[in-house]
């Protein structure tokens, strides 16, 4: 049986690798394994491609959120908005500061945040509105801007799905007062270990974030508050050189799988529209801008109760990997209970966690995989007809 891998991190071209490999003889060389040459150049080389004015090295993209959130001084009895369909991440952030998550519904058709449902939920307590880029498509950054600008709310962008996606012009991790990315190995920019960024275009708030990323400290030894040990590791920010070199035409390859899907899945008769709820077909993510980075390709799968965890069981049978991205959203999570919210409060969220499933995207798949992929959900499809 031919098995097809949800992400498969060892099929890399020889030449990253070659590069890899000398990118850790250097630094081992140097004798600096904590910041140095590597995280200047790293921060730089990732601003530009951004498109920020400063680009800050953390130690994940959970941590670039804290920090974030730090850096905006949230904290006890303040509130954050944020959407309840995302990696707990984004939420459990504004938990470990002390301060609330403000949930809000998604949108069926891209899984983003609106800006009205951001708007709807802000209150005199709101410290930060956070809106999610999820599976590599911006949300709306120029309707959120307006919101924020509104409100007098800063805003703090999770993008660590999204690095490259733009909404119009304008790139993610440029509108908000902070972009939060994220180097973990399985997004489209990942380091071999932990690693994340934060990016602002505020001289003040940069500063700012610096200080608190290594406790504080500002001059040595001398501490106005409180911060964290937030640092990347040099070794992280030197991979990551290597890697951001290949990031346009790893993003391409994922672009050209998804581009495969829709040719195929049309060609099957398998694509349904949304809220056609008939069993044995897929609604497909839609492409608002030209730009999604496709860091997952999520689905909806239709038809009863039950139906996308029935074709999983079958794909991972037939040996196709996939994956549920996010099976419970936060709202219903246990930690989180102390909020009080319950079944149906979140209703669009609640349905795409019954119905969402992540196909094989990553830019190493073939197309023999692709072609693989959906034979065997025609082939389910067929038998449920
Ligand atoms: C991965 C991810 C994070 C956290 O990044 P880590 O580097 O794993 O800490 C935050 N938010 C979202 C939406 C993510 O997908």
């Amino acid at each position: 049986m031919t098995r097809v891998p949800l992400l498969d991190l060892t099929r890399s071209d020889p030449d990253t690798d070659a590069a890899l490999r000398a990118a850790f003889e250097r630094v081992l060389g140097s004798g600096q394994f904590v910041m140095g040459p590597d995280v200047g150049e790293m921060e730089c080389e990732c601003a530009g491609y951004i498109g920020s004015m400063d680009a800050i090295g953390v130690s994940s993209g959970t941590d670039a959120l804290i920090l974030a959130l730090m850096a905006l001084g949230v904290g006890a009895g303040d509130e954050v908005v944020c959407p309840t369909y995302t990696f707990f991440a984004t939420a459990g952030a504004v938990w470990r500061l002390g301060a609330k998550p403000v949930f809000v519904d998604v949108d069926p058709a891209t899984f983003n945040v609106t800006p009205e449902a951001l708007e709807a939920a802000i209150t005199p307590r709101t410290k930060a509105l956070m809106p999610v880029h999820l599976f590599g498509q911006s949300a709306d950054l120029d309707g959120i801007e307006a919101v924020a600008a509104r409100h007098g709310v800063p805003v703090v962008e999770d993008a660590a799905q999204a690095i490259g996606a733009r909404w119009g012009a304008r790139g993610v991790g440029t509108v908000g007062a902070f972009g939060c990315f994220s180097f973990f190995p399985t997004k489209n920019l990942g380091c071999l270990g932990d690693g994340g960024l934060v990016t602002t275009a505020d001289p003040d708030l940069g500063r700012r974030a610096r200080i608190l990323r290594v406790h504080g400290m500002d001059p040595k030894y001398y501490h106005q508050e409180v911060g964290g040990n937030f640092r990347i590791d040099t070794l992280q920010a030197a991979f990551v050189r290597v890697r951001l070199a290949g990031l346009d035409a790893a993003t391409e390859r994922r672009r050209r799988n998804a581009a495969g899907y829709r040719e195929r899945f049309a060609a099957a008769g398998l694509v349904r529209e949304l809220g056609d709820d008939a069993p044995g077909g897929l609604v497909l993510p839609l492409e608002v801008d030209p730009s999604h980075t496709y860091n997952q390709f999520v689905v909806r799968v239709t038809g009863a109760q039950g139906e996308r965890d029935r074709l999983r069981a079958f794909l991972h049978q037939e040996g196709v990997g996939c994956e549920v991205y996010y099976p419970v959203p936060l709202h219903l999570q246990a930690c989180f209970a102390a909020l009080g919210h319950g079944e149906g409060a979140f209703p669009v969220a609640e349905k795409a966690a019954a119905e969402s499933l992540a196909l094989p995207i990553f830019p190493g798949l073939t197309d023999s995989e692709l072609d693989r992929v959906v034979d065997r959900i025609a082939a389910y499809a067929a038998a449920r007809a």
